[in-house]
């Protein structure tokens, strides 16, 4: 049997990041992934002359050489940036409300995001200050959170007392607090659907790091694809000298005494003191593991929590420019939150990202997000009407697309791609095609998470990273809990 000091499960960004960290770290590291290729969701394909970026391509907390966000400085402790090409988007968002045909474009940096917030909303230039200063406050604490020596803390609480007294609170509560004007706090909270969770349910101090980094660095799209990247990443880890295995699904994780030992592909056994899972810990507990070794108490805990939301996208291939590229639009049916969320698992088609990038040919790309909560896609859903439901429902989110950005699209569709939470599921194994991980919500949110991932770790030398990570779904979400769960690992080992 090969042995290792650890192995990866899944070449997603969470697992490409921990087994880059690990290996370059004198960790001798096997990564194991069931496709052809890295990147999970990070990943393309092409269509004619087309070739669509699963994931949108957008880099946010990135910046540039001369403002590096925390993401680029990540990625300089492994020399990546030089090989990294972005582009800026123009601005940080551009949101369109159906019911009042309104529209808010926000460029990046805080004090031009303020003045047009003032625009728009006359009054509200010192509560987007006091705001923009709270969310420095949480960025600061955060950075210096002592987690090495727990014994410093009455000295963190005394250093961040802002961050103290907002840890426990919601988003509009606080927002409300500062006396934001009502308008302003329904533009600032609409626009973050894609976070795949809803405002009501995410914390404050998380909303307030990723506001932060969004309007900070601004929005960097990659020049060429996610797969790019992600093919970078596993050249510079096999550099190092990693081992990857492509078209290996392990299907067991060996365990002994409540801890790790080892995987099992096929027949094949590989042993190894740490496992680090990019998959959901729902189907580490309920498949992968043998039933009388599984704690009852992380079997609970995978049952108890939401998953994330589940993505329906249209991929289109455009043979004409489009304004505003590249550019993030999302669409939202009401500024008025409680009529948006009243039946929070039935929002699509009505809130739909869409994401444009011109090609050098003078084609585009636009690529259209819908969104499903809960078992709404598996209610609608059958075997029979499978594919006429998902030209129905891309239909439907081209026609308000259209109607809504006054953006004809229609004429110029020379490419069209469809993929439904199935295709999301069959590519990554994750349940029901979730692409965002567990939801954030409640009590069950960033903060939480973050401190009690050491007690939820019921089998020694098992971690979590990627979506189902502690850092929740994302670009550099997933980066950072690769390399995070690469250090506890290290720390652990010493
Ligand atoms: C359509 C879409 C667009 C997005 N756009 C953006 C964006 O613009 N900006 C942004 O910041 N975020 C975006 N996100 C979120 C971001 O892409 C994801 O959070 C991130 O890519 C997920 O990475 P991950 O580490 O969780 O791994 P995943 O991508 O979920 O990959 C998991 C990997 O594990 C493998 N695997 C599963 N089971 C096994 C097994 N038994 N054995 C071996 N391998 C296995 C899978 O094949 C897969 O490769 C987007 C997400 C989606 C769905």
């Amino acid at each position: 049997m090969k042995k290792y000091d650890a192995i990866v499960i899944g070449a997603g960004n969470g697992g490409l990041f921990s087994a880059l960290s690990l290996q370059k770290n004198g960790k001798k590291v096997l990564l194991l992934e069931k496709n052809r290729q890295p990147g999970g969701i990070s990943t393309s394909f092409k269509k004619g002359r087309f070739e669509f970026d699963v994931n949108e391509q957008m880099l946010s907390n990135y910046g540039n050489l001369s403002h590096p966000g925390e993401l680029y400085q990540l990625f300089e402790k492994f020399h990546l940036n030089e090989k990294v090409k972005t582009i800026a988007c123009h601005d940080v968002f551009h949101l369109h409300v159906k019911d009042t045909q309104e529209n808010f474009i926000f460029p990046k940096g805080q004090e031009a995001f303020i003045e047009q917030m003032e625009k728009y909303v006359p009054g509200s230039k010192e509560a987007m200050v006091t705001f923009f200063g709270l969310c420095e406050d949480v960025r600061e604490a955060i950075s210096h959170y002592p987690k090495e020596k727990p014994s410093d803390m009455d000295i963190f609480y005394q250093t961040y007392p802002n961050f103290v007294e907002l840890a426990p609170y919601k988003v509009i509560p606080v927002l409300e607090k500062i006396h934001l004007p009502k308008k302003a706090i329904q533009i600032l909270s609409s626009f973050w659907v894609f976070f795949g969770s809803f405002i009501e349910d995410i914390s404050f101090i998380h909303f307030a790091l990723l506001v932060d980094s969004y309007v900070t660095y601004g929005l960097e799209m990659l020049e060429y694809t996610s797969y790019d990247l992600s093919t970078l990443i596993a050249h510079e880890f096999l550099a190092l000298g990693g081992e990857i295995r492509y078209s290996s699904c392990v299907d067991e994780i060996l365990t002994s005494d409540q801890k790790v030992t080892g995987v099992k592909v096929g027949n094949e056994e590989f042993s190894a003191p740490y496992v680090v899972a990019d998959i959901s810990p729902a189907v580490v507990y309920g498949k992968m593991i043998l039933k009388e070794n599984v704690p009852s108490s992380s079997c609970q805990l995978s049952n108890e929590r939401i998953l994330g939301a589940r993505e329906f996208r249209v991929f289109l291939g455009l043979n004409q420019s489009l304004e505003f590229a590249p550019m993030v639009h999302v669409i939202v049916p009401t500024l008025n939150q409680k009529v948006l969320h009243k039946n929070q698992n039935s929002i699509f088609p009505d809130v739909l990202m869409g994401v444009v990038k011109n090609n050098h040919d003078s084609s585009s790309i636009l690529e259209l997000g819908g969104y499903f909560f809960q078992d709404r896609f598996d209610r609608i859903v059958k075997k029979e009407n499978y594919y006429a439901l998902k030209e129905e429902l891309a239909s439907m989110m081209i026609d308000l697309w259209e109607s809504v950005t006054h953006l004809s699209i229609k004429p110029f569709i020379e490419e069209i791609a469809i993929a439904t939470p199935v295709t999301f599921a069959r590519y990554t194994n994750h349940p029901d095609g979730t692409t965002y991980g567990y939801l954030a919500k409640g009590y069950d949110n960033l903060l939480p998470r973050l401190f009690t991932k050491d007690k939820e770790r019921k089998i020694s030398g098992l971690y979590f990273c990627g979506s189902f990570g502690n850092f929740l779904s994302g670009f550099s979400a997933t980066y950072f809990s690769g390399s995070e769960v690469a250090k506890e690992i290290l720390e652990e080992k010493e």
